[in-house]
């Protein structure tokens, strides 16, 4: 079985949902599990809907009424007749949704947020099942939340692998085309949970992963993994071909294009993975696979926006060591504070962290009983891997401030104030 993912961008309106089908067409339908992501961008249509629920619980939310008309534009460029059971079925998704934003009385956001988001997916894959038997695919269309066991974690989930395999090959045995959801799965009580924003790359690698499936292939807007994100840097080039290694880096220090949680369950099973242009089904794209060099072998570009550098200078001239860096981590670890990168020398401790939970104020806080503290926002921090003298010049061109630069053998980082 090989596996295939579908983003949002690929499948944002008629034309993309056409062009899925035609995209299997051209590549082989048979033997594929096909995971799709909620459409264009309704899960942050979806996350204003939660916003305005929590707002006000007794009206309901307006942005709802925007996401069902885009789902029915979209029915309506893909059915012409037999359109009946499609729309019984995405109606019903969104009675389900209101009827839940009605009768819920749990005061977590978290957990709303789960409920709530997940109909991005349900209703996607169903536009897209049904959709595909039109086609005259038969195809079977999969909850994922059946076997895609989590724990409690809302809106950042833990998978159960152990249940998790089992269920997937009981539910998959036999079928020839099944069309799921990326980004869902359930706990233990069968309450939704997600596995984390841009998370349905994960979800493909998870089935991949059970399925000991032959491959996976994540449809993009972009040729493939590019040296750089393209909507950032300039005259990018493709990488024709990555070792897990190498994309685990890339993802980890922010290059968008794969979910970094992707890569681990890919690599143990050295399932190669492909991602390729949904755009031009017949360009080969980028594959990753196990020890294979980079090629072309170009620095990599990478940019993480809107971070925080925290300086860190001791009170009392005293040397910064290992008892007040464990404080300081365990502080940035209380506080939900990703850390990207961090400096230190005798008396002083530079960090630079993501505000992912808006808890900086209360982090910054603290510290100040303990260090003198200086806290600079809206740093980017950029990245460069397999670094050149060339690579790093162009970072000094960019004409802003570097606050702070560090090399190793194989990653140069920089963190930029985004003023001049
Ligand atoms: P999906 O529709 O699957 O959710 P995403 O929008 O999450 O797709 O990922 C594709 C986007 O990733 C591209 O449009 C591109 O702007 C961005 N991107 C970031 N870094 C890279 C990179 N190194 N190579 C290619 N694309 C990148
Ligand atoms: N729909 C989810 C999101 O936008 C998951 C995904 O697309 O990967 O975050
Ligand atoms: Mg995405």
């Amino acid at each position: 079985m090989k596996v295939y993912k579908f983003g949002g961008a690929s499948v944002k309106d008629a034309g993309g949902v056409k062009n899925l089908y035609s995209v299997l067409n051209k590549t082989g339908i048979k033997n594929t599990l096909v995971v799709v992501s909620a459409m264009g961008k309704t899960t942050n249509a979806l996350e204003k809907v939660i916003e305005s629920y929590f707002a006000n619980k007794t009206k309901t939310p307006p942005e709802l009424l925007q996401i069902k008309a885009y789902h029915f534009e979209i029915i309506e460029g893909l059915f012409t007749i037999n359109k009946k059971e499609v729309i019984d079925d995405v109606q019903a998704l969104f009675d389900e949704l209101q009827d839940f934003l009605k009768y819920n009385k749990a005061p977590n956001y978290s957990f709303v947020y789960d409920q709530v988001v997940s109909f991005g997916e349900l209703i996607s894959t169903t536009i897209i099942h049904h959709f595909l038997t039109a086609q005259g695919i038969f195809n079977f269309w999969l909850d994922a939340r059946e076997c895609v066991k989590t724990d409690d974690y809302y809106r950042a989930a833990n998978l159960d692998w152990e249940n998790t395999q089992n269920l997937i090959k009981n539910a998959v045995a036999g079928k020839e085309v099944v069309i799921t959801q990326g980004f869902i799965g359930s706990n233990a009580n069968n309450f939704t949970t997600t596995l984390g924003r841009e998370g349905s790359d994960y979800s493909a690698a998870i089935f991949a992963y059970a399925l000991n499936a032959d491959s996976v292939t994540i449809w993009k807007d972009v040729p493939g993994v590019l040296n750089g994100d393209p909507r950032v840097f300039s005259n990018t080039q493709l990488l024709h071909q990555i070792s897990y290694r190498e994309a685990i880096e890339l993802a980890f220090y922010g290059a968008s294009v794969i979910h970094p949680k992707t890569l681990q369950p890919l690599q143990r099973k050295e399932i190669p993975l492909y991602v390729r242009s949904f755009e031009k089904p017949e360009a080969a794209g980028t594959s990753v696979s196990k020890g294979k060099p980079l090629v072309p072998h170009v620095p990599c570009f990478i940019v993480k926006k809107d971070q925080v550098l925290i300086q860190l200078s001791s009170i009392d001239f005293s040397f910064i060591v290992e008892e007040n860096i464990s404080y300081i981590f365990n502080l940035l670890h209380e506080y939900q504070m990703p850390v990207e990168l961090i400096q230190n020398s005798a008396i002083s401790f530079s960090v630079c962290v993501s505000n992912k939970y808006k808890r900086l104020e209360e982090l910054v806080l603290v510290l100040r009983s303990r260090f003198n503290v200086e806290v600079i926002e809206n740093v980017d921090l950029f990245t460069i891997r397999h670094f050149d003298e060339k690579a790093v010049k162009s970072i000094h061109q960019k004409g802003k401030k570097i606050l702070l630069e560090q090399r190793t053998q194989e990653t140069a980082q920089f963190v930029l104030s985004d003023t001049e």
